[in-house]
């Protein structure tokens, strides 16, 4: 029986886990073949599509003790983790009903979907497709520092970029070492975030995206970058390349390049997207706090960063707060808080197990020791203004 028999056949309600753009996407497909959910479950959208509710995880346990989940958000694990802890609920991941185009054809018209939304529904179907794939390494993203400079230093940085005295590009001998490092163990990368700082302004921006497009294993290229820099030709030729995305955040005035970026994106035939920065976290404070495994598992299961896999310094870190208070020297680098490819080289032979101990850092952690020097960034907590400026770094204590 194929999931689209399983569906129709099911008699416990159907509840989507999810209620963002793959959630609408997967339950107006489902629809179209006659399967209607009962609830989409979500905390941070706490509303109706097309006249289904959604509801919280707590309420969903309550009025849904037996149902079957489509889980429809590109970590699969951390959701899984979350149903399970619920109850004995069974459940199909959404990038396999998605990928399914002969069961579930499209109804929606792609081109209706903004260029971020159609990213993030792309990044949920390959993410699900390799969903305990136990020979292949797969990442959703990796983000690949490439300098420590940014036109803009905001107070409240979650990168940490406020705290460097001296900031500098990394070099670009470092960024190829990691680079190849990334495509020498991972078989598939879905995305490769280029982040600084501010991306634009590495020197030898154009080099580094060449290299990194012509990697196969590296599907897509995101640069982040903030509005305030409009890049001469060979950089804006380099972002034009076919799967380069240029993610722009905009910040309101101290944008004050924005227009002219997206002309000439234009121009050059960039794909991009504009985000409005609208909201942060309070994330950048870095101090100890002794707090006790319950607490800090609980602080990370509850991160929206624990999926940020960040190369620096040929080393991969859990996100990217961890590797800058490490380049900071804020925080002591515990041994556990990193894999480091150079002794993964010489500890293992087979690459098959080098790969199983990637794997294994990568999701089968309830929590970081850095995490117990970060105040976490959990979906729904207080808010604060973002990119508020500061005219000179802040100090932190070094460790
Ligand atoms: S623009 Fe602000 S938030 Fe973004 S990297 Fe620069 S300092 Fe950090
Ligand atoms: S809680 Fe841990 S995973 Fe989340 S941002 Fe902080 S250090 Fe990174």
């Amino acid at each position: 029986m194929n999931i689209k028999q399983l569906l129709q056949n099911e008699t416990q309600p159907i509840v989507i886990f999810g209620a963002s753009v793959v959630g609408r996407e997967v339950y107006d497909r489902c629809l179209s073949v006659g399967i209607s959910a009962s609830a989409f479950c979500d905390d941070q959208k706490l509303d109706q599509y097309k006249g289904v509710n959604v509801f919280s995880l707590n309420v969903i346990k309550k009025r849904y003790p037996e149902a079957v989940f489509i889980v429809a958000t590109t970590n699969a694990n951390d959701a899984l983790h979350k149903i399970t802890e619920m109850g004995n609920y069974k459940w199909i991941l959404a990038g396999l009903i998605l990928n399914d185009q002969e069961n579930f054809p499209c109804i929606t018209d792609f081109y209706n979907y903004s260029e971020m939304e159609a990213q993030i529904i792309d990044r949920c179907i390959e993410s699900h497709s390799f969903h305990n794939d136990k020979e292949n390494l797969f990442a959703t993203s990796i983000d690949l520092l490439v300098t420590e400079r940014c036109s803009l230093k905001c107070l409240d940085c979650c990168n940490l970029m406020q705290y460097f005295q001296n900031p500098q590009d990394i070099s670009i001998d470092e960024i190829k070492k990691n680079l190849k490092l990334i495509v020498h163990y991972f078989d598939s990368v879905h995305e490769l975030r280029v982040i600084g700082g501010e991306a634009l302004l590495h020197r030898n921006f154009a080099e580094i995206l060449q290299l990194s497009a012509g990697f196969i294993n590296i599907n897509k290229i995101l640069v982040y970058t903030n509005g305030t820099i409009v890049p001469a030709r060979r950089k804006l030729e380099a972002l034009a390349l076919p799967n380069v995305v240029l993610a722009i955040t905009d910040y309101g005035p101290i944008s004050h390049n924005l227009d002219k970026l997206c002309e000439k994106c234009e121009r050059y035939q960039i794909r991009y997207y504009i985000t409005k920065a609208e909201e942060w976290v309070f994330c950048s404070s870095i101090k100890k706090h002794n707090r006790s495994m319950k607490e800090n598992t609980k602080l990370f299961r509850s991160c929206c960063a624990n999926n940020t896999f960040t190369v620096s310094n040929g080393k991969l870190y859990r996100c990217p707060f961890i590797a800058n208070a490490v380049r900071l020297c804020a925080i002591e680098e515990a041994k556990d808080d990193r894999i480091d490819f150079d002794s993964l080289n010489m500890l293992y032979k087979e690459k098959c197990e080098a790969k199983r101990v990637i794997n294994d850092f990568l999701y089968n952690r309830d929590f970081f020791p850095a995490c117990d020097y970060c105040e976490g960034r959990p979906y729904g907590k207080i808010t604060i203004k973002p990119a508020i400026q500061t005219k000179r770094p802040l100090d932190f204590d070094k460790f």
